[in-house]
């Protein structure tokens, strides 16, 4: 079978209804063994160096795997997604544009959806049936969640990692579903997480490799991943326009808040941490989610991946002791 990439969550159920394997470039990129010799291989080709790190992580990847083509999120994600498809142009990377209409107009939607079932050939039909099969590995999923903050027996990483994960369930829907059941049933049988202070971490997935590691040695822990849960697709939906309507992550900061409001209060969260990436344009709409967000906030930035920096272990401590 021949792998798609792609530069961000995209309706996976219409490349695996064509009998592809869907390949997230952002969980390539940072499940590398060294993801910051794949900044450098972007930047040996000029990539300036003020631009973000995992856009350069997604064009040494799209250039170094094996992919049949790319599907690029044109709109509803990265302002600088058009320039990396523009350089895998010319390194002749076959590329299929898409876009999440800003103004979260289902039969503009529509229209997007239908040009990617056009490219793969696929029958409408068949996609929904591939979603309705996926519904049980989406509700084990939600389970995790609950099980981080209800329950307190996930970890904050864990949690990431296997939302993170649901954009492409790593390529292989039936293994990713087994590994998630064995995970759910060990964590069943733990005692639950002590930490004092219960955290929400909002914005794009973090390049710093020890975060949540580092929250929980200061006695935190993240119970909330913010996007990362939009991956998983949380909710009901009736088919997948309305699924794709639903998910909030590409229609702005203000879709996101009408998701994130509630789930802080719900979730009893202490604090916020509003993770930003150098050279990104989403930090910005820090502004909207300061004015917005009433639970105690800090935002903090990564740039290269790796172990995060003294300065924002300190920042964080400082932040954490405040809220005990
Ligand atoms: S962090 Fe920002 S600039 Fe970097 S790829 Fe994501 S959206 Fe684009």
């Amino acid at each position: 079978m021949s792998k798609i990439g792609f530069t961000t969550t995209v309706p996976v159920e219409i490349i695996l209804a064509a009998g592809k394997i869907p390949v997230d470039l952002n969980n390539i990129f940072i499940g590398h063994d060294n993801p910051q010799s794949l900044v450098d291989v972007a930047e040996e080709v000029g990539y300036p160096r003020n631009t973000c790190g995992w856009i350069k992580g997604l064009y040494a990847v799209s250039i170094q795997d094996d992919l049949e083509a790319i599907v690029a999120v044109m709109q509803g994600d990265c302002s600088n997604t058009q320039a990396l498809m523009e350089t895998l142009q010319l390194k002749n990377i076959k590329l299929v544009p898409f876009a999440f209409p800003f103004d979260r107009n289902k039969n503009l939607l529509k229209i997007q959806m239908q040009t990617l079932i056009d490219f793969f050939n696929v029958d409408l039909s068949y996609v929904e049936r591939i979603r309705e099969e996926l519904i049980p590995v989406r509700k084990l999923l939600h389970k995790l969640d609950e099980m981080t903050w209800k329950d307190n027996k996930v970890s904050g990483f864990e949690n990431h990692y296997y939302l993170v994960s649901s954009s492409d369930f790593n390529g292989d829907v039936k293994k990713y579903n087994e590994d998630l059941n064995d995970f759910l049933e060990t964590a069943k049988n733990r005692d639950p997480f002590k930490e004092k202070i219960r955290l929400a971490f909002m914005g794009v997935p973090p390049i710093i490799t020890d975060l949540y590691q580092v929250l929980e040695s200061l006695g935190a822990r993240v119970v909330f991943n913010e996007v990362q849960r939009q991956f998983s697709m949380p909710f009901t939906a009736s088919d997948i326009y309305d699924q794709y309507i639903q998910y909030t992550y590409p229609y702005g900061a203000f879709a996101r808040l009408e998701d994130i409001l509630p789930e802080l209060e719900k979730r009893k969260i202490d604090g916020v941490i509003h993770y930003t990436q150098t050279f990104c344009f989403r930090q910005i709409e820090d502004i909207i989610y300061r004015e917005n967000i009433k639970v105690p906030f800090i935002t903090i930035e990564g740039d290269k991946p790796g172990k995060m920096d003294g300065r924002t272990r300190m920042r964080l401590e400082a932040f954490i002791n405040m809220l005990k």
